[in-house]
């Protein structure tokens, strides 16, 4: 198992670089992703905590014996732009955090996805962020089509219990990447994806986990 999705100190979590990745080891993880929040966020990662953030990342890696991926998360705004700092990540999420109607919800996902190069879409028709009522099922299959076409992840996001099964059962039959994680913001809930790769065995066999 891995978990893709962890805020840490760099961000809004409450976890340290090193305790973070004790606990992956300990939960025998394969490896987890360290997302913090980029720079829309207040507390998002500069270049120079991205930088900070790497060396901690390699001393940990080597310490606990597990890899490490360094990524971040990006909220997508308006005309589905993603602000990144100037760093090197091995892992772009992007995620919906503004409540938005549903339609303006759609419309920056896709133009997101056309215009960006990125890995993973994030905690999709969360829950949290009340994005869930109003879904459209054919605009849901947009999506879908949208990650296949430029070979974007679909995350499972045990935090936000998202994507609903209804998006899960559109994936069954296709050859869809996805990635797991467990967007926890502080040290308990670290590698807390179980949730996650039961979904994944039940909805997308065909699929392909992200590692
Ligand atoms: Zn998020
Ligand atoms: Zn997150």
């Amino acid at each position: 198992m891995y978990d893709l999705h962890v805020h840490s100190i760099y961000s809004d979590g409450s976890g340290e670089i090193d305790a973070i990745v004790r606990k992956a080891r300990e939960a025998n993880l394969e490896a987890i992703a360290i997302v913090d929040h980029s720079l829309e966020h207040p507390l998002g990662l500069t270049e120079k905590k991205a930088r900070k953030r790497h060396i901690e990342i390699e001393e940990a890696s080597a310490k606990y014996n597990i890899r490490v991926v360094e990524g971040i998360e990006c909220g997508i705004k308006a005309n589905g732009e993603i602000i990144l700092p100037d760093f090197e990540f091995e892992l772009i999420l992007v995620s919906i955090h503004d409540p938005v109607p549903m339609d303006e919800y759609y419309r920056r996902i896709e133009m997101c996805l056309r215009n960006h190069d990125v890995d993973v879409l994030a905690h999709f028709h969360s829950t949290i962020f009340d994005a869930y009522d109003g879904r459209d099922i054919v605009r849901d299959k947009e999506i879908i089509d949208l990650l296949m076409e430029n070979d974007v992840g679909l995350e499972i996001n045990t935090a936000h219990h998202a994507p609903p099964s209804s998006v899960l059962e559109d994936c069954i039959s296709r050859k869809i990447k996805y990635s797991i994680g467990s967007d926890s913001h502080s040290l308990s809930r670290v590698a807390d994806v179980e949730w996650g790769f039961k979904m994944a065995k039940r909805f997308l066999k065909k699929g392909r986990s992200l590692l």
